[in-house]
């Protein structure tokens, strides 16, 4: 799939190219904005159990960092690339800037699969990454986070290799720690929380009532769960089909989402859920459904399957989950897509909630985080309708528009353009 049309980083261009057009941003503004400031490949050896070691491929791109540090999660994945990291460090940049929140964009990576590594080794992994990129990465240069198949656990380990080696704390180097070291309340579920508030305010602009609808969500890792767990907790929606890489389960009453996420969580599947029927990930895109919740990887709404999406929101928890094609697609059939760098900006932002509490050494009990979050993410959405309304443009390029105006701005004022 890297051919140029499901190449991220392509994707991620095109998107861009799109919004710098109708800004009328001057040649030398686009071109800065086109590429990443500055990237690292690391070489990362692994002692294995066995005594052998192994060599892994770590990345961290740095974006652009007008706004602030640069931030972003770290993707441990067997298909990661230079340019999903590339994309994800671009995505990042917009989505920093469409909230509004002092910070740039960043992403990392290693290409593995971590379900093939034993804790041990990941703790390994985890703590030669750091060692590779200490000195590119700190609370006011760069900030990793966790994404696809990192979790708290491993943001500690790579705080405590960080500390090891400043031989000082600083817990603002990362971001999604366990709250026992200095991580947020409200941060796990950040994502897919932002991802309501900002459903809800879409919801309520095209006069649908979502209580009593219905939803489906791909992909059943942090953000598909807490979708499950919040859509029917924050929107009143019913979960009516959930899949995984292993496939999906469907149950047009409603599933017990605290059940099917339990069930996950035991079994590490969805397959196998009592009360449910299978379904296919391609079958589940297609489902008559309110909202659905992409929430897996990139490329799931293509061309191919864009003509039988029915949902009447798609909430992208997922990042780049569809193709500007697809995009395309879903305008014309009428379908509200909130995208990726709005519908998951929660968790980024919780993360620079977490980030001053870092600062301060004080610590924000869970409401006053969500209150903050959802300020946050309905002035993004509100300032992303308004320029819908204005343009006359869709919502992607309408938040495109808002963010790359802001990063522009700030690379004007720096004297870079
Ligand atoms: P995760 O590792 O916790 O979960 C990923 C899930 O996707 C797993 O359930 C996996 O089985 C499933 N999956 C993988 N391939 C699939 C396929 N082909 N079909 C269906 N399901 C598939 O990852 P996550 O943190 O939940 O991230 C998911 C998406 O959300 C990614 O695009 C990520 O970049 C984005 N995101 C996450 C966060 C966050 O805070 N966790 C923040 C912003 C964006």
């Amino acid at each position: 799939m890297d051919t140029d049309e499901y190449n991220p980083f392509s994707i991620a261009q095109r998107q861009l190219d799109e919004a710098a057009e109708r800004l009328g941003l001057d040649e030398g503004t686009r071109e800065l904005l086109r590429w990443p400031m500055r990237e690292y490949t690391f070489t990362l050896p692994v002692r294995m159990d066995d005594g052998t070691t192994r060599i892994f491929r770590g990345y961290r791109v740095q974006y652009n960092g007008s706004r602030g540090p640069t931030k972003g999660g770290l993707r441990w994945h067997p298909d990661e690339t230079i340019d999903t990291v590339r994309a994800l460090a671009a995505w990042m940049t917009w989505k920093t800037a469409v909230v509004d929140i002092p910070l740039g964009g960043g992403k990392g990576g290693v290409t593995c699969n971590p379900k093939e590594l034993s804790r041990n080794e990941q703790e390994r992994l985890a703590r030669a990454y750091i060692r590779a990129s200490a000195r590119m990465i700190g609370p006011h240069t760069d900030v990793p986070a966790p994404d696809v198949y990192t979790s708290p656990q491993v943001m500690a380990w790579m705080m405590d290799e960080y500390e090891t080696i400043r031989q000082e704390s600083r817990p603002g180097v990362i971001t999604g720690k366990p709250i026992a070291l200095g991580g947020s309340h409200g941060r796990v579920d950040a994502t897919a929380r932002g991802g309501m508030f900002v459903a809800r305010e879409a919801a309520a602009k095209l006069g649908i009532d979502l209580a009593g609808g219905t939803c489906a969500i791909q992909g059943f890792g942090n953000a598909g769960q807490y979708a499950a767990l919040l859509a029917g907790e924050v929107l009143g929606l019913k979960v009516v089909a959930a899949s995984d890489s292993h496939g999906g389960v469907y149950n047009p009453e409603g599933f017990d989402r605290k059940k099917l996420v339990d069930h996950k969580l035991f079994t590490g599947r969805l397959d196998g859920f009592p009360e449910a029927k299978p379904i296919s990930n391609e079958e589940l895109l297609e489902l008559d459904c309110t909202v659905l919740f992409p929430s897996a990887l990139e490329n799931s709404i293509t061309a191919v399957n864009a003509p039988n999406v029915k949902a009447k929101i798609v909430c992208e928890l997922a990042n780049g989950p569809t193709t500007p094609d697809a995009d395309t697609i879903l305008h014309e059939k009428g379908v509200f897509v909130i995208p990726d760098f709005l519908a998951n900006a929660g968790g980024v932002t919780v993360s620079y909630f977490e980030q001053v509490q870092n600062a301060y050494n004080h610590y924000w009990p869970v409401d006053e985080v969500h209150r903050k979050l959802d300020e946050t993410m309905t002035r993004a959405f509100a300032a992303v309708h308004e320029m819908i309304e204005i343009e006359k443009v869709h919502p992607r390029l309408a938040a495109y528009m808002v963010a790359v105006q802001r990063v522009a701005e700030a690379c004007r004022l720096r004297g870079w353009i």
